[in-house]
């Protein structure tokens, strides 16, 4: 009798990367860089608290590459970049292409400030990057102006630019603060309805010390309870069976608007979520401190089971919920350091 070879290979089939509740990790956010163009204060940490870091000491874009390589082959699948601003990074098109390249990502997407996208979103696109999701504090030009240092023009046309160009859905992603662009929440539902994006408002997080947090934060449910906001919404409940983190609701002129509550109502449960900093940091939880560093290990000549390892161990100590601390010091990083 003929016994058929055992077949070795290289590794047993991965199950993929799961972590020890059970939440399979299968989006990455890439940091690109932690240099930003704006400059919005909830955001940034104070001066004196921390400056970018060196350009040798980001990740270049091979190593980016590599990294979002043996990623792909432990299962994620979806690949967000950001920054910092992603498109204050030299040459992004040539990265989008490397990770198009990798054969194996269904959802590529980018978070922007917008201000470079009407330059930039033609190239990006044709390089393969899906679709945008642009932050939008505000659609007065002055209050735009003073709260990011800059123009509210320049990022229009970036909506206008990126939607030209097919990098739709368009997500606006904007950070609602009491008493300081919570009026507006009415104006930019009607923004959206009217030009067809889906809206999305977030808590502030208290990321950063000295933010003010305890007075500018606004829950969903508070601005959930004001009418000018309620009488946009269609319908009593939220849209079901949303995947995002955020709870879609149509609007009554068109379109939606999602609500994102990072303090008031975690979704730490289905969270499938892993970042990499600019400096090559692996994070699995936003707010947890600790990271690990990919980036000395790949400058030192280490072999993609040594990369896939931290991977897992990423996985290992992913936290089943994160928790924010609101009298972080200094050495706590903020997100232009972690990526947003
Ligand atoms: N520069 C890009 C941008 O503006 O979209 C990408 C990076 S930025 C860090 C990503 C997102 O993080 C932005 O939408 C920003 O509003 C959000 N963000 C930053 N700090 C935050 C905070 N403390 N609370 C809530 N959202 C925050």
């Amino acid at each position: 009798m003929r016994v058929a070879p055992i077949r070795f290979f290289s590794r047993p089939p991965t199950p993929g990367l799961v972590d020890r509740f059970g939440r399979r990790q299968s989006y990455m956010r890439i940091s690109v860089t932690d240099r930003c163009n704006m400059r919005c204060d909830y955001c940034r940490p104070s001066a004196g608290d921390w400056r970018s870091e060196a350009r040798e000491r980001l990740l270049s874009f091979e190593e980016i590459a590599r990294i979002a390589r043996v990623a792909t082959e432990l299962g994620v699948t979806k690949i967000r970049l950001t920054g910092g601003e992603p498109l204050v990074r030299r040459d992004l098109p040539r990265l989008v292409g490397m990770l198009v390249g990798l054969g194996r990502i269904r959802d590529l997407a980018m978070t922007t400030n917008g201000a470079l996208l009407a330059r930039h979103a033609r190239a990006l696109a044709d390089a393969g990057l899906m679709r945008v999701n642009v932050s939008l504090d505000s659609l007065n030009s002055l209050r735009f102006q003073r709260l990011t240092g800059g123009e509210l023009s320049g990022v229009l046309r970036g909506i206008e630019a990126a939607r030209r160009v097919g990098l739709e859905p368009i997500k606006i992603n904007c950070v609602l603060m009491r008493g300081v662009n919570d009026d507006e929440a009415p104006a930019l539902m009607d923004f959206a309805a009217r030009e067809g994006l889906t809206l999305r408002f977030i808590e502030l997080m208290p990321m950063k010390r000295g933010l003010d947090w305890n007075r500018r934060y606004l829950g969903i449910d508070q601005l959930l309870r004001r009418d000018e906001v309620r009488m946009r919404l269609a319908g009593k409940r939220p849209l079901a069976g949303s995947q995002d983190v955020a709870r879609y609701w149509a609007m009554r002129n068109g379109g939606m608007v999602g609500f994102i509550t990072p303090m008031s109502a975690r979704f730490c449960e289905g969270c499938n979520r892993l970042r990499l900093t600019a400096d090559g940091g692996l994070r699995s939880c936003l707010p947890a401190d600790g990271q690990l560093n990919l980036r000395d290990l790949l400058r030192g000549g280490c072999t993609d089971d040594e990369i896939r390892a931290v991977f897992l161990r990423a996985a290992l100590i992913k936290p089943e919920i994160g928790i924010y601390e609101f009298d972080a010091g200094a050495e706590k990083r903020s997100m232009i350091q972690i990526g947003g």
